[in-house]
């Protein structure tokens, strides 16, 4: 069946937060982006369900409380409700916050008289002893209500039902609403009716969880011990099974090298497929594949816990200091998942000059791709001396720190940038604090598995494998002396060394372009592989503690991915901005392994 067939279009619209997408999932059976804060859907999404025989196309909106506020998130909703043919719109609603969707509800009810109320989060609203009466609110709205619990999938059911009968209906349904009605005052009048109890919308344990974790002198810190505790079980847990699997990869190499030598098949052949495709393949897997595994759902917990706009909260007042707001913090933190994430993110600041400036300093934010030649380098070169546990505890440490130098710096150009665009003018900050959810433990980690960690290593495999076959070729097309990549390698030396790196370092930089996960494994190529440890490819290179702390650094600091750029420019509308936003991390990249270069030769270290 062709994409377009599908016999009508609902829309799926609502509040931000108020579980639109696990609504959408559940009916479509995608894998939309769910998480407990307001903000993180941004641009539509669609999928097709069946209803009986119809196959309906369902248009997920970016939350709004308003089809007339000004942020892009809200405008973009508004326009799909002006701009697309629909039959119907399903309205979703936070059962335990009625009060707050009625609003968009009846905004909504004035563009269409057939729709249907999901009234979700029905376990929350239960449990905080809300209490609705639903044939009422039915009543005065003129559609049907249905209770869900979306998350565990109570109510679906009915719900499709409902949405049959709606779209079968000949006569149009509600009209409660005319084009001049004063919506908030009919909004009140109808939650008076139809809210007999509000319950306690704030419990005693949410208090104290936020007070430690929000207050002005606990704040911070939990933050920090927060993001250390991640990096710890990271590391603690990652090492191991990358070890074990760069050899099972290295067995399996072995084996198909030599059952394509016992086939005959000529050893170019052999070599592009097993030194070039195969050999950069298992370096991406390898060196990513268990550090995702464990950052991946640790990040997803506390999303889903509700932690994330908390730590906007948090650092707001870090960011007024650069002329920003936290906003572009959320927005930072969704870039250490992938800086594209991040920077679409943007979108939930209203503000034109400071959306654009978050945008440009999203790559300062080190993303999933990245962490692994971070993480592999502290190991090496700054813990391996210290047993298992302390070294584990030193490393996240260490990378906390690292990750805080990468955010001061961008704090710093956000200051800059914003003393040149803003002459001192601000908008101000307001962000919903969501209630504290219990992530679904089972489900988050097979989900953040599936969608984010098997989705950034099919990425990166995707790009690792032509980069590979690319490589073998640099590697194996000789002209005159020496390879075409020990040329581009001596060319770059002399860079390298002003860096602190070298040239084959560089050059993995550049071919790495494509995706940052496969920048260390080019190196590794280019330094001929060998045998041994990575630790001991890396030192018999030449490495020591000076190029693993310029490593660092360039890692966190150069220019975005293609992807990212690609984002940048989408996002900006802009060839200036994106060229900013390439080039202002790579200048303060550079100029700090300088430093670190500088510092290492003064002291004769
Ligand atoms: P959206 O912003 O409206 O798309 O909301 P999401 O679908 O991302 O859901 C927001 C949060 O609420 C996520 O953490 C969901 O797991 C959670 N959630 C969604 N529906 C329910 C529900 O019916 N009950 C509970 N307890 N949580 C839900």
């Amino acid at each position: 069946m062709k994409k377009t067939d599908y016999s009508c279009t609902v829309l799926l619209a609502g509040n931000p937060n108020v579980g639109k997408s696990t609504v959408f999932n559940a009916l479509t059976g995608m894998h939309q982006h769910t998480g407990n804060w307001a903000g993180k859907t941004v641009s539509g999404a669609e999928g097709f369900f069946n209803l009986s025989e119809e196959r309906i196309r369902l248009v997920d909106l970016p939350g709004a409380y308003s089809l007339r506020g000004g942020s892009p998130d809200e405008q973009a909703a508004s326009e799909l409700v002006n701009g697309l043919d629909y039959q119907c719109i399903i309205i979703t609603t936070d059962a335990s916050a009625l009060e707050k969707g009625l609003p968009l509800c009846l905004e909504l009810l004035q563009h269409t008289k057939c729709a249907v109320m999901c009234l979700n989060l029905w376990d929350e609203a239960i449990k905080r002893g809300v209490c609705i009466d639903t044939e009422k609110l039915s009543d005065l709205l003129g559609i049907p209500v249905v209770v869900t619990s979306a998350r565990s999938g109570k109510g679906l059911r009915e719900l499709k039902d409902t949405l049959q009968d709606v779209l079968t209906k000949e006569e149009m349904q509600s009209a409660c609403v005319t084009e001049t009605d004063d919506i908030p005052e009919k909004a009140k009048k109808i939650a008076a009716v139809c809210i007999s109890s509000r319950g306690n919308p704030y419990m005693n344990w949410e208090q104290r969880l936020d007070r430690l974790l929000t207050s002005r002198v606990t704040g911070l810190p939990m933050l920090g011990l927060l993001l250390a505790i991640i990096f710890f079980i990271t590391i603690a847990g990652a090492n191991y099974p990358s070890m074990w699997l760069a050899s099972l990869f290295e067995f399996i190499g072995s084996l198909m090298r030599s059952w394509l030598t016992t086939f005959g098949v000529h050893e170019i052949v052999t070599g592009l497929l097993i030194d070039g495709i195969y050999g950069t393949l298992a370096d991406v897997i390898s060196v990513m594949l268990p550090p995702m595994a464990i950052f991946f759902p640790l990040f997803t917990l506390l999303e889903d816990l509700g932690y994330l706009p908390r730590a906007a909260f948090v650092l707001d007042p870090v960011f007024n200091r650069a002329g920003s707001g936290g906003r572009q913090a959320l927005t930072m933190m969704m870039g250490f998942g992938c800086n594209a994430c991040g920077i679409t993110g943007c979108r939930i600041i209203p503000d034109r000059r400071e959306r654009l400036i978050a945008a440009v300093t999203n790559n300062f934010s080190p993303c999933n791709g990245r962490f692994p030649t971070l993480i592999a380098v502290t190991g090496i070169f700054m813990t391996a001396k210290l047993n298992s546990l302390t070294g584990s505890a030193a490393g996240a440490l260490i990378l906390a720190a690292a990750v805080s130098t990468s955010i001061g710096i961008s704090l710093i150009v956000t200051r800059l940038l914003s003393a040149i665009l803003y002459k001192g003018r601000r908008a101000r900050f307001i962000l919903e604090l969501p209630p504290y959810r219990r992530p679904q433990l089972a489900k988050t980690i097979v989900r953040s598995m599936l969608d984010r960690t098997v989705f950034v290593l099919g990425r990166a495999a995707a790009v690792a494998a032509p980069a590979g076959a690319l490589l073998w070729i640099m590697t194996n097309v000789t002209i005159g002396d020496k390879s075409l990549a020990g040329h581009m390698c001596a060319l770059l030396e002399p860079a390298g060394a002003v860096l602190g790196l070298d040239g084959e370092i560089l050059t993995g930089f550049i071919l790495g372009f494509p995706a940052n996960e496969i920048v260390l494994p080019i190196t590794l190529s280019l330094y001929g592989d060998g045998i041994g440890t990575l630790s001991e490819i890396l030192t018999s290179n030449g490495w020591t503690i000076k190029t693993a702390l310029c490593m660092m650094a360039f890692t966190m600091m150069h220019f975005p991915c293609s992807t990212a750029c690609i984002t940048i420019k989408k996002e900006t509308g802009s060839t200036l901005w994106t060229l900013l936003g390439f080039l202002i991390p790579t200048v303060c990249g550079i100029v700090c392994c300088i430093l670190i270069n500088t510092v290492f030769s003064i002291f004769g270290l």
